[in-house]
């Protein structure tokens, strides 16, 4: 039988907010564990929350950005459990009045645009971390309560998406929105930003959805699209086998690639949610959303209008290197050391992006800065290097960090513009090539460029290719 999936996604983000969301631990990354926490995260008893306004504004923020219905009182609850990472027995979250509701996302999926709804947004705080040791014999785990209270806005969607080109197309277009409008630095490999699946098969052409089941443990996109492929593959063999799904709860496994059942215990939940005493209600009046929205930072469409009109780039140019905020602020920042736009542009969409690509790099992890390549590409446009030798040093730059001009004066990569210089070379290679030569002066202009070659070869690269051109036609003359 052909399936069709259908898949729904529970989207966790951390706010970039400087202090917790009821408390004002900083929110640092990478701290030492336990550094980061107060009476108030880690739920000391008579202990009072205080909502922060900030994760309230980022929160409003992306649930206008995601078109949704802002609730003008929005309250928070409790969601009691017990786990070793929660020291307080319950989380804060919203579940009786969501902040926003009756949203929607447009994503491209092969030139066509689709609307995926969500059903709502809504403010939470996280929960700690617990650190599993790796040698066998350890019989304890430890755990980090730095994470404890800090902002997590959950985003769910409505069941819109089919197959696994949508979901991944609606994870790559979400965060990349949430990074243009600066409510979380998105990074999957520091929990920044989680994804949960939701994935059930119907037959092809039926209405009805089927059973779905829930996927957790997703620490990347990458693995997110695996564990729904092979979710799907499961499903399948069951529907097949004339069996039914489970509803459930599944842990990916990243080291067998399957998705397993989670044990019963930590399967069944009740979490008594009840409205969080020790909040008030929270009021957001349409004046402050109006504000909110006015002062909504640059998106990709402005932003690559903008690059087309103040930068003079063809709009592919301006669509790739609007592809993220942090390409485009990169790019930005080059202009503000060079301002030779399509130069930069080239550099940028040819070598940065492949090395970016293949290292699996943020443009700001990048040992190549924006003071880096600018400075490269105006030691190329002044004629101090060609822009083959351009290409050694980016790849030396890449490698090592170092200035362009060091690595230049280093491996002495100056171009020769000297003419006397390079006449005596020129001279050489016609000299020792008649054939080529009395092709050239038959009217074969093809073979010009083989002379130019040569004279690469006898300078490493160094020669100042226009000027090695004029010499070798006055020559040839
Ligand atoms: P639950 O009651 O299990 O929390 P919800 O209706 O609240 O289920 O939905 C949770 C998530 O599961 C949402 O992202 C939703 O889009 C998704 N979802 C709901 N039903 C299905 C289904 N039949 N197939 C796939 N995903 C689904
Ligand atoms: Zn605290
Ligand atoms: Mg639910």
């Amino acid at each position: 039988m052909t399936y069709e999936s259908v898949i729904g996604l529970e989207v966790h983000t951390e706010l970039a907010t400087a202090s917790k969301v009821f408390c004002g631990c900083p929110t640092t990354f990478g701290v030492p564990p336990n550094t980061q926490v107060c009476p108030i995260c880690i739920g000391m008893p008579g202990v009072l929350p205080v909502l922060n306004k900030k994760a309230l504004e980022y929160s409003i923020r992306t649930a206008l950005t995601l078109n949704c219905d802002i609730n003008e009182v929005t309250l928070f609850d409790r969601k009691n459990y017990y786990y070793p990472d929660l020291p307080k027995n319950y989380q804060i979250s919203q579940n009786y009045r969501y902040l926003g509701v009756n949203g929607l996302l447009e994503i491209v999926v092969d030139g066509r645009s689709k609307r995926v709804g969500i059903n709502n947004v809504h403010l939470e705080e996280d929960a700690g971390k617990l650190l599993h040791p790796s040698t066998a014999s350890a019989d304890y785990s430890l755990v980090d309560l730095n994470r404890t209270g800090l902002p997590l806005l959950e985003i769910v969607t409505e069941p819109d998406m089919r197959g696994i080109k949508e979901a991944q197309i609606f994870m790559m277009t979400l965060k990349n929105l949430l990074q243009y409008i600066e409510v979380s630095d998105c990074k999957m490999e520091e929990g920044s930003l989680r994804f949960e699946v939701n994935v059930s098969l119907r037959p092809q052409g039926q209405q009805a959805y089927g059973t779905k089941v829930e996927i957790k443990n997703l620490n990347s996109i990458k693995t997110a699209l695996k564990a729904i492929e092979y979710e799907m593959r499961r499903q399948s063999r069951v529907l097949d086998e004339g069996n039914q799904v489970i509803q459930e709860t599944r842990l990916w496994d990243d080291v067998e690639m399957v998705t397993r059942a989670m044990r019963s215990k930590e399967r069944a939940h009740d979490y008594r949610y009840f409205p969080e005493p020790d909040l008030v209600e929270v009021r957001i009046s349409k004046e402050w959303q109006e504000e909110i929205r006015r002062h909504l930072p640059e998106l990709q469409d402005a932003k690559k209008r903008r690059f087309i009109e103040q930068y003079d780039l063809p709009e592919y140019d301006a669509q790739v290197l609007t592809s993220s905020k942090a390409l485009a602020n990169y790019y930005e920042e080059c202009l503000r050391v060079y301002n030779v736009p399509k130069a930069i542009s080239n550099w940028i969409m040819t070598e940065v992006l492949r090395e970016l690509n293949e290292r699996e790099l943020e443009p700001d992890e990048f040992s190549v800065t924006p003071v880096h390549l600018a400075s490269m590409v105006k030691m190329i446009d002044s004629g101090t290097i060609s822009g083959k030798i351009g290409k050694t040093v980016f790849a030396e730059m890449v490698e090592t960090g170092k200035m362009p001009d060091l690595i230049v004066q280093e491996k002495g990569l100056v171009q020769i513009s000297d003419e006397k210089e390079l006449a005596g070379i020129v001279a050489k290679v016609v000299a020792e090539n008649p054939g080529p030569v009395s092709e050239f002066k038959k009217g074969r202009q093809k073979a010009i460029g083989f002379l130019v070659g040569q004279v690469m070869k006898l300078t490493k690269g160094k020669a100042n290719p226009q000027l090695v051109n004029s010499l070798l036609r006055e020559q040839l003359k």
